[in-house]
């Protein structure tokens, strides 16, 4: 299949190209676009056999759900259930970086939803999704415009890489601002959500909204073998580097020290604070952001987990993060990449 790649830098003025892009995903194909969190790989999600072209296109396997792009939060009452505890969350975090879980109507083919009689909702705040849901009239099935496996894309030289030759289009409209996948909530009922997935939206911020927030045990725990996921997605060793990943505890001129030594002893690509820059042997190293920068340090995580993986290093290191705020994002990405590898470093 022949990719055709698009430069989107002004929504408001290339309506042709992205004209073109909404024919496609009306006609049953597949657009890859950005959006504020990462890239997406849509579809119509009405739509069986689109549905099907996206899990192919990834290798992903179909009974992990897509998530439904819509143009407005109002337009959710076509495809999902809709109650009070969706509004409210709508008008506090819509458009942006959210995804809310409901009932699912008939129109949405379960191939869609995995199976299950639940879908999920999302309303981009990127003006370049935004305006491709909007002209294309359909609802857009989109997973991450990764292969399955791979970090999700945060720039278009990632979706190309991954998918050039399996979908229609790529619209490349720049680095995501987010860089870290949309927070997945689920619906319990009347005042009551639990929290699927970390991101964007923080645990706190929806906490002041929807006064009962509980959150899944697997966003910070690993399942244990018999142990069912609420979020068929969570099953997946997600986000995960070929290269060994191991990220590191305690206090931090003891890390540092202890990178120190491991750059000496083997091949090891680190992802560092800046302020480590200037410690550490100039090799292999990918700065993440200043220590307390957790929004830099959302943004590049998977570019500098893919940069650090092509290195052909023994080990990857990284500091683990901390729980609070889009730390626990940063936390829930990171312990899957490095399957739950946590090392503490203690003084001697
Ligand atoms: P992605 O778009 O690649 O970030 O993947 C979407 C994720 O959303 C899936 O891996 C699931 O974990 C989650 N998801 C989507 N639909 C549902 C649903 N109906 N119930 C629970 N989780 C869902
Ligand atoms: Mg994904």
């Amino acid at each position: 299949m022949n990719t055709q790649i698009i430069s989107i830098s002004d929504p408001a003025k290339q309506t042709a190209e992205l004209a073109r892009a909404a024919e496609i995903l009306r006609a049953g194909g597949l657009v890859a676009f950005p959006t504020e969190t990462v890239y997406g790989l849509g579809g119509n999600g009405t739509d069986d056999g689109a549905a099907k072209k996206i899990y192919a296109a990834k290798g992903r396997p179909s009974d992990n759900p897509l998530i439904i792009h819509i143009a407005a939060p109002e337009d959710a009452d076509r495809y999902a259930v809709v109650n009070n505890t969706y509004r409210r969350l709508a008008s506090a975090f819509m458009p942006g970086p959210l995804t809310v879980i409901l009932p699912r109507r008939e129109i949405i083919p379960r191939s869609v939803t995995g199976g299950l009689d639940t879908v999920a909702v999302r309303c981009p705040s990127h003006p370049v999704a935004h305006a491709l849901i909007a002209l294309a009239g359909i609802p857009i099935a989109a997973p991450s415009a990764n292969l399955s496996g791979k970090p999700s894309p945060t720039c278009a030289a990632h979706v190309i890489a991954d998918l050039s030759g399996r979908v229609d289009m790529i619209l490349d409209g720049g680095d995501c601002e987010i860089g870290l996948e949309s927070t997945i909530v689920k619906v319990e009922g009347d005042d009551e959500i639990t929290l699927l997935r970390p991101g964007g939206i923080t645990y706190d911020a929806l906490c002041m909204v929807i006064p009962n927030v509980h959150i899944a045990p697997a966003v910070t725990h690993a399942l244990a073998e018999n142990e069912r996921p609420l979020s068929p997605g969570m099953k997946y060793r997600h986000y995960a580097p070929s290269t060994p990943v191991v990220l590191l505890a305690g206090d931090s001129a003891d890390v540092t020290a202890f990178l120190a030594a491991e750059q000496a002893a083997k091949k090891c690509a680190i992802l560092c604070y800046n302020e480590e820059l200037s410690l550490l042997r100039p090799e292999r190293l990918f700065p993440v952001g200043a220590r307390d920068d957790l929004a830099a340090q959302a943004q590049s995580l998977f570019r500098l987990l893919r940069q650090a993986d092509g290195e052909g290093a023994d080990v990857i290191y990284a500091h683990l993060p901390p729980q609070t705020g889009l730390g626990l994002a940063l936390y829930n990405r990171m312990i899957r990449a490095a399957a739950h590898t946590v090392k503490e470093i203690r003084h001697h």
